[in-house]
């Protein structure tokens, strides 16, 4: 009996290649899930688009670093900036919001980081809330003129008090009494055109994926898969798909754990890719923040100031992150792309509609997941328990980053491994 391996993302490859079997389907034509990249080839050029920025954060990864080992990856610096109160700001705003010419905003800001620093240099504090996280943090003050905001934005919840803390909540915001550098000061980037999905390319060398096989439904007692109408006999699955489907294509789930499920939520994403004429604003940004709800994107970011083979000379390919606070579903989505332009417009990141080369918009039906902890860990047992693994960003229905997606599986693969190796010892099958 087999093991099959849901989804060909970053995941669902680096799994395959540290346990070195498994049966790896992917329901869509190529690679790579949330990680893949396209061309668009226009009058002037070529331009190159992931889905939004995927910069890769290897800090204290090392397996992963070795799953990568030959691949040409570039490391950089990051260079962010906040656009605050019609000004720009150096990222990130805890250190640069000095720069404001409010002597008393400042004044009031430093004030409370300090009290904070104060405060944790004496007791750790555990959080109640994302909201409490970000109040306890930077203080009221920042709080108000950025994070609030700029969260309510990105996460498409106006009430930051629902969102609970999970694994990755703390390491994504960097606190006033640590490293100022965060978890994003440098990044890695693969050199040259393929963009990040050099990634998954190179985990896929020497693999066989089965490509358009889609999984319709799958049976805990019978132990049968179905991909593409036809059953089969499993013994083991490892799931990259998002939790919540997982859950839906369980012919004979338990209805406690169909009712967990339709707890998870997460936000909704647009991503509206752009290869536009370079004008002097995109210079020198890999990507900027931006908190003030009158835009209705929170982040813009240029994949050709990271690798300059992204877009044509003398143009960029940039993408714009669009807050789920403006749309529901995909119609309204793509309704709101008009809007989009004329803000990108408005604060100078295009001077001309005339200068758009190409325009792609990208809807995701599951963008961050919000996180649920007590449910997912009663849902991964019950799972695990059949011998189904869940994992990944969407697997875990948690806001991880790909390398720790890659480790999860690399971990995953161990654990794996060592128990056929036990129960090769045994001598049980
Ligand atoms: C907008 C955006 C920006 C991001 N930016 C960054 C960043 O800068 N840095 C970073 O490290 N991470 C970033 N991430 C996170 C990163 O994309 C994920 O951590 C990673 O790609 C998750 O990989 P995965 O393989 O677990 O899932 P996925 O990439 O979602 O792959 C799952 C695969 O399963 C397949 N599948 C689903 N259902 C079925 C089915 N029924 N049958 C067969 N196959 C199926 C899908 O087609 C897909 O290929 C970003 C994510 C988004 C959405």
């Amino acid at each position: 009996m087999s093991m099959y391996i849901i989804g060909a993302g970053v995941t669902g490859l680096a799994f395959a290649s540290a346990l070195g079997r498994g049966k790896v389907l992917e329901s869509a034509p190529e690679l790579g899930g949330k990680a893949s990249s396209y061309h668009v080839h226009t009058a002037v050029g070529k331009f190159t688009f992931d889905i939004g920025g995927h910069w890769f954060h290897l800090q204290n990864a090392p397996k992963v670093m070795q799953l990568l080992d030959d691949l040409p990856l570039e490391k950089h610096v990051r260079q962010a900036f906040v656009y605050w109160d019609n000004k720009w700001f150096d990222f990130p705003i805890q250190q640069s919001y000095k720069a404001h010419p409010d002597h008393r905003l400042v004044d009031q800001i430093e004030y409370e980081l300090t009290a904070i620093t104060s405060e944790a240099a004496t007791k750790s504090r555990g959080y109640l809330n994302y909201s409490d996280m970000l109040l306890h943090s930077y203080g009221p003050t920042l709080f108000e003129c950025f994070f609030r905001d700029y969260n309510v934005k990105m996460f498409g919840v106006p009430n930051l008090s629902q969102i609970q803390i999970g694994q990755y909540e703390e390491v994504r915001n960097v606190r006033t009494n640590q490293s100022i550098e965060g978890y994003n000061h440098y990044f890695y980037y693969p050199r040259g055109e393929l963009g990040a999905s050099a990634i998954p390319l190179h985990l896929a060398q020497n693999k066989q994926i089965h490509f358009n096989s889609h999984v319709q439904s799958i049976n805990l007692h019978k132990q049968t898969i179905t991909i593409n109408n036809q059953a089969s006999p499993w013994k083991t699955i490892v799931s990259t798909m998002p939790l919540p489907k997982l859950i839906d294509m369980i012919t004979d789930v338990d209805r406690d754990i169909v009712y967990l499920s339709q707890q998870l939520q997460s936000s909704k994403g647009l991503i509206l890719n752009l290869g536009v004429k370079r004008n002097p604003m995109h210079v020198n940004k890999s990507w900027v923040y931006i908190p003030d709800l009158k835009y209705r994107f929170y982040r813009i970011g240029f994949y050709s100031n990271v690798e300059s083979k992204m877009a044509p000379e003398g143009y960029s390919s940039m993408y714009v992150e669009c807050s789920p606070l403006y749309f529901q579903n995909q119609k309204e989505a793509l309704n709101l792309v008009p809007h989009v332009i004329k803000d990108l417009m408005d604060i100078g990141m295009i001077e001309d509609e005339r200068d758009i080369i190409t325009l792609r918009p990208i809807y995701l039906e599951h963008n961050y997941c919000l996180p649920n902890s007590k449910v997912t860990a009663h849902i991964q047992s019950y799972l695990r328990r059949h011998g189904i693994y869940s994992i990944g960003r969407y697997g875990s229905w948690h806001w991880s980053s790909q390398h720790e997606d890659m480790q999860q599986a690399i971990t995953l693969a161990e654990e794996l491994d060592a128990v056929s190796n036990f129960r090769d010892m045994l001598g049980v099958r």
